[in-house]
């Protein structure tokens, strides 16, 4: 496989790191493209199969864990899985382009410690787990279960933060945009 470059972000659901990944993707001069991961969760509205996960049965999951399709996976919430796929990154290099993830603080640490000298991990630190409660109720896509085990995941994930190459603080949007920006640039150039 020929290899390139990879930019791992990760955070905890609802601390922007989705919005700030689709920012970059859209800047034509970093020659990024997006790691499609597997999933075995519902589709939201507005999610589109092969755009934003490529949504698979349970029994599709395993039938790849067999295959040994993923360069990782992760029952991330119970019954949900989510995976990266090796063929997402043969093809994203073979455009010749960089690779960028948005992926949990387990699968992003997982990325890093498979191709170190070519990952850049960026993890994105929200200002507080009650704000980062806000965001999730406002989104309105998770019933009160799902966001409290949401935001229990949250605590433990922040308490590795310190193991990414660079913590970037989201307070303001705008700001971490730009800031997740010149990051990348630096990287990828
Ligand atoms: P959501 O259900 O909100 O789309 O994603 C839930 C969590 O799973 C998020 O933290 C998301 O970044 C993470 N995730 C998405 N794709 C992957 C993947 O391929 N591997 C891992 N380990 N986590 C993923």
């Amino acid at each position: 496989m020929k290899s390139g470059k990879l930019i791992v972000f990760s955070a905890p659901s609802g601390s922007g790191k989705t919005t700030i990944v689709k920012h970059l993707l859209q800047q034509e001069e970093l020659k990024l493209d997006f790691s499609i991961s597997a999933t075995s969760r519902y589709k939201r509205e507005g999610e589109v199969h092969g755009k934003d996960y490529y949504f698979i049965t349970a029994e599709e999951f395993q039938q790849k864990i067999n295959e040994n399709a993923f360069v990782e996976y992760e029952e991330v919430y119970k019954d949900n899985f989510y995976g990266t796929l090796k063929t997402e990154l043969e093809r994203i290099w073979s455009e010749g382009k960089t690779v960028i993830f948005d992926i949990d603080v387990v699968g992003g640490l997982n990325v890093k410690s498979q191709y170190p000298e070519q990952t850049l991990a960026i993890f994105v630190n929200p200002p507080s787990v009650e704000e980062l409660e806000k965001r999730l109720r406002h989104r309105q896509t998770e019933s009160d279960e799902k966001i409290a085990m949401r935001l229990a995941k949250a605590e433990r994930e922040i308490s590795r933060a310190k193991e990414f190459d660079v913590i970037l603080e989201n307070n303001d949007l705008e700001t971490a945009k730009k800031e997740a920006y010149q990051l990348v640039q630096q990287f990828v150039n």
